[in-house]
């Protein structure tokens, strides 16, 4: 028998590593050794292997400031439309991995570290995940980015260089510790500083009536620095400004308004300039800024909003005479105490296009929350369905699967996903089940033994690996997947010798610190676990693990390794969710409702190929109805998991039964796959560009190479 092959010598079969040439791997190490040398000033006796990452990290990234340059001066010659992407937070990961990717330089740097006596994938394991951002909103500004880069448009982001990220999730006893995420504490190779480009922000203050007209006065002044933060797209470049040193979330609105507003006004407004996305329909979620606030601190721009305002309402008085019941509920002022004002409603008054995320959410919100501003302007109203992007999201984190998909169909699917569909020709190929359901398994076991070295809990690789992952709310209904633990465990306990389909359920997610019922939603996991995981009678059938400080970089390791996907939010709430598509394209099938992206998901690959229960939009609407005055929020959050609960267990049955017969379960696997296509956040942002920005992903071409001009 051979010997079995080491971690190296796998991943160099792997074709969309990039094909490594000898002149490349002779490069990288002299340019490894140089930056060692110069740039961490240490030798081989005395680096760390974080020493040994910063040196790969500088190496790959003077790959990349050549073509950013270039790419800035091609910008400049044909000064194609550019787009400016607002986001509070990007929610970026890792980087070094996604750039070696993204270059084509995956296997020579593979190569040349392990040349030099060193492990690629320990040394990709020390970045520290740029935290900078919540979940799901952050990470799809972030997945937006490498296919804005990856479709070659002139995008800049524009967000805040937060110098902690979000907080790392302890767990101790049971219970959700935060502690601070110093990612910055030794140095950020990603970053360039740009001290030169230096901003004033103005607050407070006051507002005087000048004969020029109104003018802001004796505000206070923050100065903010610009840093750049490089990245590259499979074909072409973007950056991140990020402004430093911010506390609250205000100042990069006011930030946006200055980079506006140091720029020429295209048009006689910057109406058509401005388009606005909404992410949520939940009530807590929708942002409404007490008047006094604004007052202090904004006194300017408080009397623009009012005479915003006053022009929008005027407008809806002439469309509707004596229709003050409108009036009210259309205006950008909530009367009460306090006064607040509806940023939604400013930003939908203030935008040319207004998009939801998912088809079901984009329907909601025109029935719901803006109904009114849709019976003026109902062309105004369009979805964008998210996507995520395909180079993190399947090359970088399940190279294995990407490779066997790649042996069928090509490499075209890294810039094309909907070439997945070809994948159906395959769906009664023998050879191709067990290459899916051989990567499958083997990605189990590498995060079993990643369990076991890191937390020393073993679990059993045979058994289904159940798998909930994402930040912890009421609406995500995490406790419908704890009664259905229970309610396995005591099955179990009932008649312990009958047979079981063992699974292993994980779930993993950050509460809001200040969200008392999402906290106590983890204590109740980790409690279960407690008793479920320590019961003899239960052995391996069964085990219940609480992933810790779930983060982009933990995603990318569980995500390959799922066998199920737990999407199983309160239809309707739900606005698209994006780790729905992580699990699709990484060969998870789906226990879900009809909610967000999962209906797109059901319609691309048939609803026989997902398990779909419960309650549908309409049935939670009726609910709502009948509840209304009888029930305060905790018996409503109650009652909505409730009525699903039966629904839910016997869908989880059906799931016991397919897994029983593997060859059945990877062919449904296999047309999930192929069915994922529409899902690439490249398609997401190629219907922006065309249908909202007005510019042809096609406008600007793949930018000249990277050599340094004479
Ligand atoms: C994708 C992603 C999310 C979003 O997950 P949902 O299931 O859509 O809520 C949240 N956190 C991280 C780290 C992610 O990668």
């Amino acid at each position: 028998m051979s010997k079995p092959l080491t971690d190296h010598e796998k991943r160099k079969q792997i074709s969309v590593r990039g094909i490594a040439g000898l002149g490349d791997v002779a490069e990288i190490k002299k340019s490894f050794n140089r930056h060692l040398h110069f740039t961490l000033v240490k030798d081989r006796n005395v680096a760390t292997p974080r020493d040994y990452y910063f040196a790969l990290a500088h190496t790959v990234r003077d790959h990349l400031v050549g073509r950013w340059i270039r790419t800035q001066q091609y910008y400049y010659e044909k000064d194609p439309k550019r787009i400016h992407y607002l986001s509070l937070e990007f929610y970026m990961g890792r980087t070094l991995q996604n750039t070696m990717i993204n270059l084509g330089l995956q296997n020579a740097c593979d190569e040349a570290i392990y040349q030099l006596g060193l492990d690629l994938e320990e040394l990709e394991d020390i970045e520290e995940d740029a935290g900078l951002g919540n979940g799901g909103l952050g990470r799809l500004a972030a997945c937006f980015l490498d296919s804005m880069a990856s479709l070659g448009l002139a995008a800049y982001g524009y967000g805040i260089r937060y110098e902690f990220g979000i907080f790392n999730q302890k767990i101790t006893n049971g219970w959700q510790v935060e502690e601070a995420d110093d990612w910055l504490r030794y140095g950020n190779p990603w970053e360039k500083a740009r001290p030169e480009y230096m901003l004033p922000v103005h607050f407070y203050g006051r507002v005087e009536h000048t004969n020029e007209g109104p003018k802001w006065v004796d505000t206070q002044v923050t100065v903010q620095v610009c840093f750049i933060f490089f990245l590259w797209g499979t074909n072409a470049p973007t950056r991140i400004v990020i402004p430093v040193n911010f506390d609250l979330f205000l100042k990069l609105q006011l930030y946006s308004i200055k980079i506006i507003t140091s720029m020429e006004c295209p048009h006689k407004t910057w109406k058509p300039t401005c388009a606005y996305t909404n992410h949520t329909v939940l009530p807590e979620a929708l942002e409404r800024w007490p008047i006094y606030m604004f007052e202090k601190l904004l006194p300017r721009h408080l009397q623009i909003i009012y005479e915003i305002n006053q022009r929008h309402l005027d407008r809806v008085a002439a469309l509707y005479p004596g229709d003050n019941d409108r009036l009210r509920r259309m205006s950008l002022i909530e009367e009460g105490n306090p006064k607040r004002i509806n940023m939604a409603h400013l930003c939908v008054v203030g935008s040319h296009a207004v998009n939801g995320v998912a088809r079901i959410h984009s329907d909601i919100v025109k029935t719901t929350v803006f109904k009114d501003f849709c019976d003026i302007e109902p062309e105004k109203f369009q979805n964008k369905t998210n996507g995520i992007t395909p180079r993190r999201w399947l090359v970088l984190c399940n190279p294995g699967l990407a490779d066997i998909i790649a042996e069928k169909i090509g490499e075209e699917f890294l810039t094309d996903l909907f070439q997945l569909r070809k994948l159906l020709d395959f769906v009664d190929d023998e050879m191709f089940i067990r290459d899916v359901a051989k990567v499958k398994q083997e990605n189990k076991l590498k995060f079993a033994a990643y369990l076991e070295s890191e937390y020393k809990v073993k679990i059993n690789p045979e058994s289904i690996f159940d798998i909930q992952v994402k930040r912890i709310h009421e609406y995500k209904r995490q406790l419908l997947n704890c009664l259905h633990v229970i309610t396995l465990y005591n099955r179990i306990k009932k008649e312990p010798n009958k047979k079981f389909v063992p699974r292993t359920v994980m779930i993993g997610g950050k509460a809001a610190p200040g969200y008392h019922m999402a906290k106590m939603i983890i204590k109740l996991f980790t409690s279960v676990g407690e008793v479920v995981n320590h019961d003899p009678v239960v052995g391996d059938r069964l085990k219940v693990i609480f992933l810790e400080n779930y983060r982009v970089s933990l995603a990318e390791k569980v995500i390959p390794a799922a066998d199920l996907s737990e999407q199983i939010s309160t239809a309707g709430t739900e606005a698209s969710g994006t780790g729905n598509m992580k699990f699709m394209l990484n060969g998870a099938l789906t226990i879900g409702t009809m909610d967000g992206a999962n209906v797109e998901m059901a319609e691309e690959a048939g609803e026989e190929n997902l398990f779909i229960f419960g309650m549908r939009v309409e049935d939670v609407e009726a609910m709502d109805k009948k509840g209304k005055v009888a029930i305060n929020h905790i018996t409503g959050t109650l009652f909505k998991v409730f009525a699903d609960y039966e629904a839910y267990i016997s869908c989880q049955e059906k799931v016991n039964e397919l897994y029983r017969n593997p060859k059945e379960w990877t062919k449904k696997v296999i047309r999930n796959i192929a069915a994922s296509g529409k899902f690439s956040s490249d398609r997401t942002i190629a219907e922006y560009a065309r249908e909202i920005w007005g510019v042809e992903p096609s406008d600007v071409k793949i930018p000249p190479p990277n050599e340094p001009r004479e």
